[in-house]
């Protein structure tokens, strides 16, 4: 049976065709998914994988399309966006991986659960929030995470937060073909009581200070991974003491000290607000983004002989890209 029947049988008329994932990623860009389904409910989801691992389909999960750079050329297969936002809240907060991270802040805050002030502002669903280990003021998600229900290896389990393998910004997740492996919920612990009111002035600081130092334009937030390296901090006597003191150099700092603030390339650009946020300055290609990151990369190299990492990933198909 081809493909398509499959889908159409598993999924009527809730399977889209040829959609344009620039709708779908948060830097307004990304080709055409061939086949695309937005799935509400993780039982449906789980038997979709199911039907999809069985015939050998492929597909791409994704969620509010905030840490990826989708490319031109567009996938070859089944898209597949989270929408299955259930939760419980309390001590163990139940939540479907596509829930976003800011309404579980608040749905935590308000029943006085304290500890995730910090994921205010980090736009993306809880299941990417996973992946990536997202954090922000040094607070990370997978500190806090006891249970996740994941489909892997073909099936429907429950693992501990062990089997994630969590570091800065990483997971096996982003390891292992991304998005192929899905999760579907998770469990956190979340022991610290307060009133909801201090969560929230406490949350509202962090969004202060992240509004006053992000550009609004679209972006995939932090393009690259800010750098662990003592003998680099050492090198750069500038360095604030709180970084020296952490070893890790922003690379927003390595790239801004290259002079590359506004440089452009097409329609994408380095921030002039914030030198680690690559931007859609109005009509970029994702192969503008990637020739600008590519540029980035070559000129840090260059200076102070680092390769930065990539936070965002690269999805969809790219092969035979070369940067211009
Ligand atoms: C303005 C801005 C600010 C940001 N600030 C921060 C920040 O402070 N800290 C931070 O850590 N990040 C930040 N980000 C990055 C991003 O928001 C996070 O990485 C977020 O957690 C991604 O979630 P998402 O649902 O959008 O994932 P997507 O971008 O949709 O997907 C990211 C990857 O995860 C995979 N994936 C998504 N959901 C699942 C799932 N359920 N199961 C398996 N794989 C899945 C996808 O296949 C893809 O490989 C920022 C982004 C923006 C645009």
């Amino acid at each position: 049976m081809d493909t398509e029947r499959i889908l159409r049988g598993a999924l009527g008329d809730a399977l889209r065709t040829d959609e344009p994932m620039a709708r779908h990623t948060t830097l307004k860009v990304g080709g055409l998914a061939r086949w695309f389904w937005a799935a509400s409910d993780v039982d449906d989801l789980a038997r979709v994988l199911a039907v999809c691992t069985e015939h050998d389909i492929p597909y791409l999960f994704v969620g509010h399309g905030s840490n990826l750079l989708m490319s031109d050329a567009g996938y070859d297969g089944l898209v597949i966006q989270n929408r299955c936002k259930g939760t419980e809240i309390g001590e163990e907060t139940y939540a479907e991986s596509g829930v976003s991270f800011g309404s579980l802040f608040h749905q935590t805050a308000k029943a006085g659960f304290a500890g995730l002030e910090w994921a205010i502002g980090i736009p993306g669903t809880v299941g990417g929030a996973l992946v990536s280990n997202a954090g922000a003021y040094r607070g990370n998600i997978g500190p806090l995470v006891r249970s996740v229900r994941v489909f892997a290896d073909g099936r429907d389990q429950t693992v501990g937060p062990e089997w994630m393998e969590f570091s800065y910004r990483d997971s096996r997740l982003r390891r292992s073909g991304i998005g192929r492996t899905v999760i579907l919920s998770c469990t956190l612990r979340l022991t610290q009581r307060d009133e909801p009111e201090a969560i929230l002035a406490r949350a509202k600081e962090y969004q202060a200070q992240r509004r006053a130092k992000q550009p609004y334009a679209p972006s995939a937030g932090s393009f690259f991974k800010n750098v662990n390296d003592a003998a680099l901090v050492e090198r750069l006597p500038a360095l604030t003491p709180g970084m020296k003191a952490a070893g890790v150099v922003p690379a927003g700092y390595l790239i801004e000290a290259c002079g590359l603030k506004g440089l452009r390339e097409g329609g994408a650009q380095v921030s002039e607000k914030h030198a680690n946020f690559l931007i859609n300055a109005g009509g970029a290609t994702a192969s503008d983004l990637r020739t600008l990151a590519c540029r980035v990369k070559a000129a840090v190299r260059e200076k102070f002989q680092v390769t930065l990492e990539e936070e965002v990933l690269y999805a969809g198909d790219w092969r035979g890209w070369e940067a211009a």
